[in-house]
């Protein structure tokens, strides 16, 4: 991971949360107030654009970058808790390039952020439940030796799995936990827009 690939990774999340905002917004319809798709189409439209002008410098330069748009962008819950994770991820690479090892150590970082904002358990319907299974496949691949791009792409698919598994549990954080048993039966929006940072990661590092 190297700044050109931060920064393409980050306009490959705008992109697909541009492509997916309409489902993000009915996910969070479902279960929420219906703001999630806006919420992070306008932090990653900011975010692109911030990170655009930067050119040299740590692989993480431009993922705290990120984080500072998403958390001065956006009014949801989303933005600080997807905010505070790119910046701890960006605080971790301050590396020219970082290893798929380095790489984990920084998602890792980014989950610890994510908890100890929200004090989310896994299962408790979040962001947590696509983010902590993608670290554990990435961790997996990385410690084998894998490149990046393998890592990322088992990271992806954990993150996606980990997603559809939110569809039954009952949320116990956030806005959802409000309905109660009411919330069984949908997919969580935040835990979707993970799988989506975790597949863009893939995408980029495989295009490489
Ligand atoms: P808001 O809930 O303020 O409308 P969003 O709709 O943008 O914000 O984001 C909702 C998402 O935030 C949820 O789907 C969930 O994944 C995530 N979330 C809510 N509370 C927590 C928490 N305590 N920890 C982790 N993620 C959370
Ligand atoms: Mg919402």
């Amino acid at each position: 991971m190297d700044i050109d690939l931060a920064r393409t990774w980050v306009h490959a999340i705008a992109t697909a949360v541009d492509k997916q905002k309409d489902l993000l917004t009915r996910l969070d319809s479902a279960i929420g107030d219906a703001d999630h798709g806006v919420n992070m189409h306008r932090g990653f439209t900011a975010a692109a654009t911030a990170v655009s002008a930067l050119e040299s410098g740590a692989a993480g330069a431009v993922l705290f970058e990120t984080g500072s748009a998403l958390l001065s962008n956006v009014g949801g819950a989303s933005g600080p808790f997807f905010g505070r994770a790119f910046r701890a991820i960006g605080q971790v690479l301050d590396v020219p390039t970082a290893t798929p090892q380095e790489m984990a150590d920084a998602l890792a970082a980014g989950l610890a952020a994510v908890a100890e904002l929200g004090a989310a358990a896994p299962g408790d319907k979040t962001v947590i439940d696509a983010w902590a299974p993608a670290l554990d496949a990435f961790r997996h691949r990385a410690d084998t030796g894998t490149d990046l791009a393998a890592a990322a792409l088992a990271a992806a698919d954990a993150a996606e799995e980990g997603m559809r598994a939110t569809v039954p549990l009952q949320a116990r954080k956030g806005r959802a936990s409000y309905l109660g048993t009411r919330s069984i039966g949908h997919q969580d929006p935040g835990a979707t827009s993970a799988a989506l940072i975790f597949r863009a990661l893939a995408d980029t590092a495989t295009a490489r």
